[in-house]
């Protein structure tokens, strides 16, 4: 497995470098405080081609590799972790079901806009009563007077309700719904559809700028061409969309990792306690290396999920993999530099310090680690 990267991902990571140092680390600490979704950094990143990172020209995106995606992600992450959040948001789960299955008419109408940065897609998985469990979801998709009629409840949901968002991709049981083992279908609902209504912005201890909410749908009424794929197919979509959303999130961890051992080392090498600086101590110097060991370990299985994936090989362990160690790698290295730097680390006024409160998401998102557990363990035949 060859992971150095071609020319195109090497270009593309300076790009992202550049525009990260920048446009997005200068304003971290006030987009912090501020609390909401930076459309106007996401926009720009759309001019640059990075909205449509991993869809195909022909649909109006760059047509980038997964593995270019990764690197991407490790200089957009580095720089501030909630304009990294939404924009893998929309270029995986936000896209993708779309991309990968719909039909060339839903691609023209939705997936160009979000490809070419007009737009930001959101994915409606998770419900109150349903997270990990996908299947046990209750939001409804009736057949009435040609099209659906969608009655039900998301949660936690990003993406939808800022000023860019186009609407949201969402799953739903559809009829017969008495059956026991129940069928599931894709929808399009957008924006300023009758009857779809959401919650304000919701307030997590990380990912600040995150626009994440409740979305309701009271007999929502869409067209039969708001319907991506065949009805029955839509849990599998959406599970197969998560698949490239772990890899996504294995990169997001390992740009947090990479910020807060950086930070860790400035931070020793200028700190002196007993007439020395503290990167000199034995006990500092072993959490650096432990923390450089850990985070090579968790990269070359984040590329490897995702050289599998550009090679068109099954890829489901791996993601699942990656994502279980780099988000377990991201929240222990973000304490542990929290550490080093004592008191100071603490405070809000401090990078490590939103490192290290954006860390925790990232063992929840896109399945939890436990449901990560649960993948891996399937594949070993258990
Ligand atoms: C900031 C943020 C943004 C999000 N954005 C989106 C989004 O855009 N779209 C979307 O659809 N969802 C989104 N989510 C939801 C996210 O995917 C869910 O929170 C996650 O899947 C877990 O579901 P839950 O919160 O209902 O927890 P639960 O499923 O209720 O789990 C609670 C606990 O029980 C454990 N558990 C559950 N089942 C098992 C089991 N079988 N074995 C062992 N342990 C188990 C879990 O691991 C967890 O520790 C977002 C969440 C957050 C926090």
């Amino acid at each position: 497995m060859d992971l150095s990267l071609s020319e195109p991902e090497l270009d593309l990571v300076a790009i992202c470098r550049d525009f990260a140092q920048r446009e997005i680390a200068v304003r971290a600490a006030a987009a912090w405080e501020e609390a909401r979704c930076p459309t106007d950094l996401l926009r720009q990143m759309g001019e640059l081609g990075l909205l449509g990172i991993l869809v195909p020209e022909e649909w109006g995106g760059i047509g980038m590799s997964t593995v270019g995606f990764v690197a991407a992600m490790e200089e957009i992450g580095r720089a501030d972790q909630s304009v990294a959040a939404a924009w893998q948001a929309h270029v995986t789960i936000g896209s993708l079901p779309l991309c990968l299955f719909g039909d060339d008419a839903q691609r023209e109408r939705w997936l160009r806009p979000l490809a070419e940065g007009r737009a930001l897609g959101a994915f409606g998985l998770t419900e109150p009563e349903a997270g990990s469990d996908a299947r046990g979801i209750r939001t409804t998709a009736k057949r009435r007077d040609g099209g659906w009629l969608i009655n039900g409840r998301k949660a936690f949901i990003s993406n939808a309700g800022t000023d860019m968002s186009f609407g949201v991709t969402l799953l739903a049981r559809v009829d017969p719904l008495e059956e026991e083992e129940p069928r599931f279908a894709s929808f399009v609902v957008e924006k300023d559809t009758p009857g779809f209504t959401m919650g304000p912005k919701l307030r997590g201890i990380g990912w600040r700028g995150l626009d994440t909410r409740e979305l309701y749908f009271d007999d929502v009424w869409v067209p039969h061409d708001h319907l991506v794929g065949d009805p029955g197919m839509g849990l599998s979509q959406f599970l197969r969309t998560l698949e490239v959303g772990r890899i996504s999130i294995a990169a997001l961890s390992l740009s947090l990792t990479q910020a807060v051992l950086d930070l860790a080392i400035d931070y020793a090498r200028q700190r002196v306690q007993f007439g020395k600086p503290i990167s000199k101590f034995q006990a500092v110097q072993f959490k650096l290396a432990d923390i450089a060991t850990e985070l090579e370990a968790a990269r070359w299985l984040t590329y490897r999920a995702a050289y599998l994936r550009d090679a068109g090989r099954p890829f489901r362990k791996e993601a699942a993999m990656a994502k279980l160690k780099a988000s377990r790698v991201a929240t222990w290295a973000a304490s542990e530099a929290v550490q080093i730097h004592g008191g100071v680390g603490y405070m809000l006024e401090t990078p490590v310090a939103r490192f290290y409160c954006d860390s925790k998401v990232l063992e929840i998102g896109e399945g939890t680690n436990e449901i990560q557990h649960l993948v891996i363990a399937r594949t070993l035949g258990c």
